[in-house]
């Protein structure tokens, strides 16, 4: 039966939000405190009382603890906001996901053992969201493709939501592609705290997204999140649509990283499930598919910031992959892939027909 009345149903897992991040420094540069959107992120920032600093100059100091551990736990209490620098207004592509990729912010408050920012961003993990925003969404029609839609990810750095309620970035960027033809968003997060985004004037063209696992990896990996059923209902409440007026967006799963662990067809059985059971009327809804990779710099960085990690990344058992620029990454071996995607492309047909598999990778 359709359940479309309520935002809540009640779920077989327990729900438990996120904790709103709250920085124990915030930084502002010269140069972000210059910026309208700046002065925005400031105003959220003393409502909440948080303590605020003005940096003599547009570079970030102090955030260097006496190991590489301390380093890490000062970076992730501390927010910097600071402008993009040109770079940033030179988008990439960004296969599978999307056409172009661009940031609102670096960096993310929760401890994923896993974290894929480990191979991809470098220095300290300061949390780092851009004053210049408004700039930076000016420069996206410049990649539109005439005649198609392009779409654009915004959650390739960051998790977008963890740091809304300081930032309210994410909101100006759906109000944005809201007005724009030929134009499509998506993010994808691990938080719950979607209220604020419910009824803005989306217009269709936003999917939302979150990243779901199996529970003994995100029970054990995911440190700071939401727990997946939150995230899950988090998802229900963007999909639903608001008034006849007013539709539900676009929503999608990312199930990712995929990880071989003891009973994982019975894991990720149940985490499909509880998909099935949350979003039980008809959305627009698709799946992306990521297996567990990780390249060598990602491992060390990880094994830094996660000494005690059990996280499997032993090189032995997997097959290793090389791009074109020479760069190598560690991806399960071909028969495990296999098995891992007929699962998945099966199990996902079966409970949700209408729903497409954008990729497998
Ligand atoms: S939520 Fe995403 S970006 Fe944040 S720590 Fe986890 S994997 Fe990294």
């Amino acid at each position: 039966m359709q359940n479309t009345n309520t935002a809540v149903i009640t779920p077989s897992q327990p729900v438990r939000s996120a904790r709103l991040w709250m920085p124990e420094r915030v930084m502002f540069t010269p140069a972000a405190s210059e910026e309208p959107w700046g002065q925005q992120i400031l105003s959220r920032v003393q409502a909440l009382n948080l303590p605020v600093e003005e940096l003599p100059r547009n570079r970030l100091t102090g955030l260097r603890g006496e190991s590489d551990r301390a380093t890490y736990d000062i970076s992730k209490r501390t927010l910097a906001v600071v402008t993009a620098p040109p770079s940033a207004l030179k988008l990439s592509p960004i296969p599978p996901s999307a056409d172009w990729q661009f940031h609102l912010a670096e960096g993310c408050p929760a401890h994923c053992q896993y974290c894929y920012l480990a191979g991809s961003l470098s220095g300290p993990p300061v949390i780092r969201a851009f004053a210049n925003l408004p700039q930076i969404l000016d420069n996206l029609t410049h990649y539109k493709q005439p005649g198609q839609t392009t779409s654009y990810e915004v959650s390739c750095y960051t998790d977008p939501l963890g740091i809304e309620h300081l930032t309210g970035s994410l909101a100006e960027c759906i109000r944005y592609f809201g007005q724009q033809e030929g134009m499509h968003l998506r993010w994808v997060s691990k938080f719950d705290a979607v209220d604020g985004l419910l009824d803005l004037p989306h217009n269709g063209h936003t999917r939302c997204r979150v990243s779901v696992n199996a529970a003994p990896i995100s029970g054990r990996f995911e440190g700071g999140t939401a727990s997946v059923a939150a995230r899950l209902q988090a998802l229900r409440k963007l999909a639903l649509p608001r008034s006849p007026s007013q539709g539900g967006y676009p929503i999608g799963l990312v199930i990712a990283p995929i990880m071989v662990m003891d009973d994982w067809v019975e894991h990720y059985t149940h985490l499909l499930d509880t998909i099935s059971e949350t979003l039980d009327f008809d959305c627009d809804l698709t799946f992306e598919l990521i297996s567990h990779r990780f390249t060598p710099k990602s491992k060390e960085v990880l094994t830094t910031w996660y000494p005690q990690t059990k996280l499997d990344m032993d090189e032995a058992t997997r097959s290793v992959k090389r791009n074109k620029f020479g760069g190598t990454k560690y991806v399960y071996e071909a028969d495990v892939m296999k098995e891992l995607r007929q699962f998945f492309e099966r199990e996902i047909a079966r409970r949700f027909p209408k729903a497409q598999i954008l990729y497998w990778t």
